[in-house]
């Protein structure tokens, strides 16, 4: 068993909130603190995408790199968890087969976490519809990103999710960061000292 997940709950639903996280910044840890309080799951598992399937060909920061940064994003707040599951399997990342690990390794329930933004984009998700019969879909809204405009084919499959709006996306931060403009107080300090230590984004 993975040391990350052996002190989890099983009995308790774990949420897995999957991202590029490149940055990881504080709109991805204020939404995650709503998700935990509305719905008390043993985790809120930050799940790094190794080759995200719909970025590929973008420029990104390796996976390890960004799993890095989601570990120093979490580090202290036991009820978050930074998982390696999709970096270490590497390749293209499914959330299908990031669940069908977790069922592997005891949970019975599994809750996958979107921001509104993404919504979108879970009918053209690796067997999308048996994911949907396997897991709860929580739809996050987002600022900017109406939750209304959800495809036809996602009607009733999801539950919408009011959080704390926050304006920050990593393209903002990324952006500021080679703009030399000010983006201290949009990712968690340990964050921050990483970003510039490592001159990532210049
Ligand atoms: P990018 O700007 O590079 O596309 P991002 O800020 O959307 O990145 P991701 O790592 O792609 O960050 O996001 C992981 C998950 O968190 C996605 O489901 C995304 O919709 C959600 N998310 C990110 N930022 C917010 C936010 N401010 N409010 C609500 N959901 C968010």
């Amino acid at each position: 068993m993975e040391d990350y997940l052996a002190n989890l709950n099983r009995e308790r639903t774990v949420v897995v909130f999957g991202g590029t996280f490149d940055p990881p910044h504080f709109g991805h840890l204020i939404v995650a603190d709503d998700v935990y309080y509305r719905l008390e799951p043993s985790a809120i598992m930050f799940v790094v995408a190794a080759t995200p399937p719909h970025k590929q060909g973008e420029r990104h920061t390796p996976a390890d790199t960004r799993l890095h940064m989601v570990r120093l994003a979490v580090a202290g707040d036991r009820r978050f968890v930074a998982s390696p599951l999709e970096v270490a399997r590497g390749g293209v990342s499914y959330t299908v087969d990031t669940v069908a690990a977790l069922s592997a390794a005891g949970f019975s329930k599994i809750a996958v976490a979107v921001g509104a933004d993404n919504l979108v984009e879970v009918p053209t998700w690796k067997d999308w519809r048996r994911l949907l019969r396997e897991v709860r879909l929580l739809a996050l809204t987002r600022p900017g990103y109406d939750l209304a405009a959800a495809p036809r084919d996602l009607e009733g499959l999801f539950e919408p999710l009011e959080v704390t709006p926050v304006p920050i996306s990593s393209t903002l931060v990324r952006a500021r960061v080679r703009e030399g403009k000010p983006f201290r107080y949009l990712v968690p300090p340990a964050v921050y000292d990483f970003i510039l230590s490592s001159q990532l984004y210049r």
